[in-house]
């Protein structure tokens, strides 16, 4: 037997430290507790709740409509926190689809006034800790006319100036426009003075290279080949980055996203990986821990538990 194989069997054989999913909508009419649980059967230890927009009935007309919203959300993260012991930080903000599809009936200004209205009601929360990160903000991912695209960018502009006073993350739903999309991001963050590393792009592809991220934080969506991108760059990255699977909750798109199970399962294929790739486990720990800890913790002011052992 030789050393080099010795050594790869006094490593565990799966990670038994914390698993969390920073990107995840629930849904009390639909999967909702049931959900978390498959999450927690399968190892998971946090989530990170985001806000759902209710898009199939009537979109929010007055912040007050939000609160409601809002407030449905944070109920939700108690009751998660209560019966699974896990935990759950909370992430609020207005979907920047939903403030394009209200352009259409209340006009732009009308649904840019609402939706800024809507950040700062989100950041109330955030400041009374209620709350630990605004998001899901950002610009459509499909094409719009330049008009709306401009508007957009001068929104997320101000979000990040509100933000900075608020001294929190922001989750960043945006295009798939591979680096270009990281690179105007990072640009608008230095316009607003907002610190790079705090604005996290949600859904983002594989690679956590500091050339195709530009400083940004990220939450990678783990579809099937997320492990090998991450392997691929890892050696290149600089940022903070961790696994998400945008769970939707929602019986009107089944498979549209990543399951509740996802995130459990890839971080044992990726702890795989990282061994067969003979990454010592010193350094293996490191890495799990940041994503799984560490990274979140610096990102939501939150005390996500590292010595978590669930099995
Ligand atoms: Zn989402």
């Amino acid at each position: 037997m030789s050393v080099l194989w010795r050594e790869k069997m006094s490593i565990q054989e799966y990670w038994t430290g914390p698993i969390v999913d920073q990107h995840i909508h629930l849904d009390r009419e639909n999967r909702y507790l049931g959900a978390i649980e498959d999450f927690v059967i399968s190892g998971g230890s946090g989530i990170m709740l985001v806000h759902k927009p209710d898009f199939h009935s009537r979109l929010p007309l007055t912040t007050e409509e939000y609160k409601k919203e809002y407030e449905n959300t944070i109920r939700m993260g108690k009751e998660i926190r209560s019966k699974f012991k896990i935990d759950v930080g909370i992430v609020l903000g207005p979907h920047p689809v939903v403030w394009e599809k209200q352009s259409k009936s209340i006009g732009l200004a009308k649904s840019s006034e609402l939706h800024l209205e809507a950040i700062k009601l989100a950041l109330d929360y955030i400041e009374n800790d209620q709350a630990h990160c605004l998001g899901e903000v950002g610009r459509p991912h499909y094409s719009v006319s330049t008009d709306i695209w401009d508007q957009a960018n001068e929104i997320l502009l101000e979000t990040f100036s509100l933000a900075k006073s608020a001294g929190t993350s922001v989750q960043l739903h945006v295009e798939e426009n591979g680096e270009k999309t990281c690179e105007e991001l990072s640009k608008l963050c230095s316009l607003a003075n907002f610190p790079k590393e705090m604005a996290i792009r949600h859904f983002s592809p594989p690679n956590i290279s500091q050339n195709f991220n530009h400083g940004l934080s990220s939450t990678i969506n783990m579809g099937k080949n997320s492990i090998l991108g991450i392997c691929e760059t890892i050696q290149h990255s600089k940022s903070m980055w961790g696994m998400e699977t945008d769970f939707l909750d929602d019986d009107m798109r089944p498979g549209a996203v990543l399951g509740p199970k996802t995130i459990p399962k890839r971080t044992q294929e990726f702890y795989s990986e990282l061994v067969t790739r003979d990454f010592d486990e010193d350094k293996i720990n490191e890495i799990l821990l940041n994503v799984h800890c560490n990274w979140p913790n610096q990102l939501y002011g939150l005390d996500f538990d590292s010595n978590q052992e669930r099995r």
